[in-house]
């Protein structure tokens, strides 16, 4: 894994090189507002390229990863699956429906605000904060409500 990383590391140095298939799944990423895994991501992208397979997928968003244009995400708080969206959304949190299971994106200055006081506080440097939300969205909430009348 050390190895792994430093090479990594050394590639980006040294300036990586985008390759067909990592164009595809960023752009894939870059222009769906959804948080697909990594078999949806499989899924569109074999329609545009039918030679791809799921390793190569799963190798080209480790990549993607490394390189800071994507960012992976969990949600539940399992972190059973993992989802992937473009870094160009920026600065958001995400709410897990616990009975429909949709996401709802949260946006908050609040987050970058408790980083910044505790910075001043501490001295601290924050690189990145994972924050989940978890409940019931507002139609599952109805529901609810209408089973128990
Ligand atoms: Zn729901
Ligand atoms: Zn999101």
């Amino acid at each position: 894994m050390e190895g792994k990383n430093s090479l990594e590391s050394q590639l980006r140095a040294a300036g990586r090189r985008m390759t067909p298939q990592r164009i595809l799944i960023l752009s894939i990423l870059d222009e769906t507002g959804d948080h697909l895994d990594a078999e949806e991501v499989y899924r569109r992208a074999k329609k545009l390229n039918s030679n791809l397979n799921i390793a190569t997928v799963y190798r080209t968003l480790g990549i993607l990863k490394e390189m800071d244009l994507i960012e992976q995400r969990y949600f539940a708080r399992d972190h059973s699956i993992e989802y992937y969206e473009s870094v160009n959304k920026g600065e958001h949190y995400h709410f897990t429906c616990l009975g429909c299971r949709k996401i709802i994106e949260v946006e908050t200055p609040k987050i970058l605000q408790v980083q910044q006081e505790f910075s001043a506080l501490t001295g601290a440097k924050f690189t990145h904060a994972c924050v989940c939300f978890e409940g019931y969205c507002a139609s599952c909430v109805d529901e609810e409500e209408n089973l128990t009348l």
